[in-house]
């Protein structure tokens, strides 16, 4: 366990402003984190990166945006309301409570007392609310515990308005809430969350090798984010192919992509084979046809589903668990240029010298017209380098006196420290094309 690492990890993101611990005047509120000014940049690209990978890149996938309080029959007939629930245990010593699966040798983590657990009790994960002014049961709602159940509620509307064929998949981004009985490791399990998920229809099987040849290309698919968009190395990731006795009610097959945290090796993402479960208990429980007509042969049939489902909060822990890295005393986020907050970071090289300034300003107001870029004019150009290391802004431009003359700037590599001179004209073209 390299605590070590979270702990530097956790004080990089407070002092530089990625990500700090919610409500924290107020003392905090059991482990909610807020994400800052350069944490949100860093998060709405991994979001942008997996819309454009998976929605906009392909022409077998649309996306929805659904409201986040359903209706709570949503939640009766997938299964939620029965069965999403973790086993829960109380310390008779300290009264603190704990996920039972999490206890190690009967020890309780809190005051260290062995063997003084109350026996097992199931906890509902899903958070209530109620709807409109009384508070009575008939008006119980929930917040989503996760985002795939309106792919399924609203499959019908998608299939009619897009007209797509199977197969074909919905995706969506945003929040899920679980009261997760013990939240912690920083934002890697927190009760309040977002995930991206894509439900991926596709015809009846026939046979096992049928739905397996989709739940193989979106294992292939998931290991390619990780790597090619993430930037973070596969060494660390593991595929857990869960047992048979331990797979969740809906699913035949699932696999646990788990990656080796500081904290111990933890799931990093989700791949289920649904079945046709979800369209199937919605539309009994609904009362409306749910079934696909096969254009050709005008066959009415549920599909069955593959689901790839990926935690954004703990795509941006693992991505900056990945890039961290050290030398000489110093920090360097070696983000890939497409995740970084900023791209660039503009300097005058000194910041007293007027003419420096105002063609320096230039630079950095037009290159902002498309690209996150950053200002610095205090301290030396080292520290200023040190500075945007640290974050992971992978060029830096300096405006020099030779600039004035030759209308070209110094644009430093973050990773290899080199530096060349590029045209001010052509930065614009310099940037774009280093972050595809
Ligand atoms: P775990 O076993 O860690 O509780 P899970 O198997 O319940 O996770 P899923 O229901 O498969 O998780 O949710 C899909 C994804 O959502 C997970 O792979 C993870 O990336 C993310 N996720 C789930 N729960 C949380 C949470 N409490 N905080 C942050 N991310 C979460």
């Amino acid at each position: 366990m390299d605590n070590n690492l979270m702990d530097k990890i956790v004080a990089l993101c407070k002092r530089r402003g990625f990500i700090f611990p919610g409500s924290e005047i107020y003392g905090g509120l059991s482990n909610s984190w807020d994400y800052g000014s350069l944490g949100v940049e860093l998060k709405n690209n991994i979001k942008q990166a997996w819309w454009k990978r998976f929605v906009q890149n392909r022409d077998d996938i649309v996306g929805i945006d659904a409201a986040l309080i359903m209706n709570p029959k949503v939640w009766e007939a997938s299964g939620h309301v029965a069965n999403f629930q973790d086993p829960l245990v109380e310390c008779k010593k300290c009264h603190s409570r704990f996920r039972a699966d999490n206890i190690k040798d009967g020890i309780c983590p809190n005051c260290g007392e062995k063997d003084s657990f109350t026996g097992e009790q199931m906890f509902n994960l899903m958070f209530k609310t109620f709807i409109g002014p009384t508070e009575e049961s008939s008006n119980t709602a929930y917040f989503r515990p996760e985002t795939a159940q309106a792919m399924f509620v609203d499959f019908k509307n998608v299939l009619d308005t897009s007209r797509k064929r199977l197969p074909f998949g919905i995706a969506q981004v945003g929040k899920a809430f679980r009261n997760e009985i013990t939240p912690g490791n920083f934002i890697f399990r927190t009760r309040e969350f977002e995930q991206m998920e894509i439900e991926y229809f596709f015809p009846t099987p026939q046979n096992d090798s049928d739905w397996n040849r989709y739940f193989e290309l979106w294992r292939k698919e998931m290991l390619s984010w990780i790597k090619d968009d993430l930037g973070v190395g596969l060494e660390k990731v593991y595929e857990h192919e869960i047992e048979a006795s331990e797979l969740a009610h809906y699913s035949k097959r699932t696999i646990d992509f788990e990656y080796d945290f500081p904290f111990g090796r933890s799931e990093l993402y989700g791949l289920a084979y649904r079945t046709d479960f979800d369209l199937r208990n919605h539309e009994k429980s609904s009362g409306q046809n749910l079934k696909y007509r096969d254009p050709d042969t005008n066959e009415e049939f549920i599909p069955h589903v593959i689901e790839p489902t990926w935690g954004v909060d703990r795509s941006v822990l693992v991505t900056l668990i990945d890039a961290y890295s050290e030398k000489d005393g110093k920090v360097i986020l070696k983000l890939k240029p497409k995740l970084a907050p900023y791209k660039a970071a503009v300097f005058p090289l000194l910041a007293n010298k007027p003419e420096l300034i105002k063609v320096a300003r230039k630079i950095y107001l037009d290159l902002k017209q498309d690209f996150m870029i950053a200002w610095d004019d205090r301290g030396n150009i080292g520290k200023r380098y040190a500075s945007q290391d640290e974050i992971g802004t992978p060029f830096c431009i300096t405006v020099d006196f030779q600039s004035l003359e030759d209308k070209m700037v110094t644009v430093r590599d973050r990773d290899s420290a080199k530096q060349e001179r590029i045209k001010i004209s052509e930065l614009r073209e310099y940037l774009g094309d280093k972050i595809k």
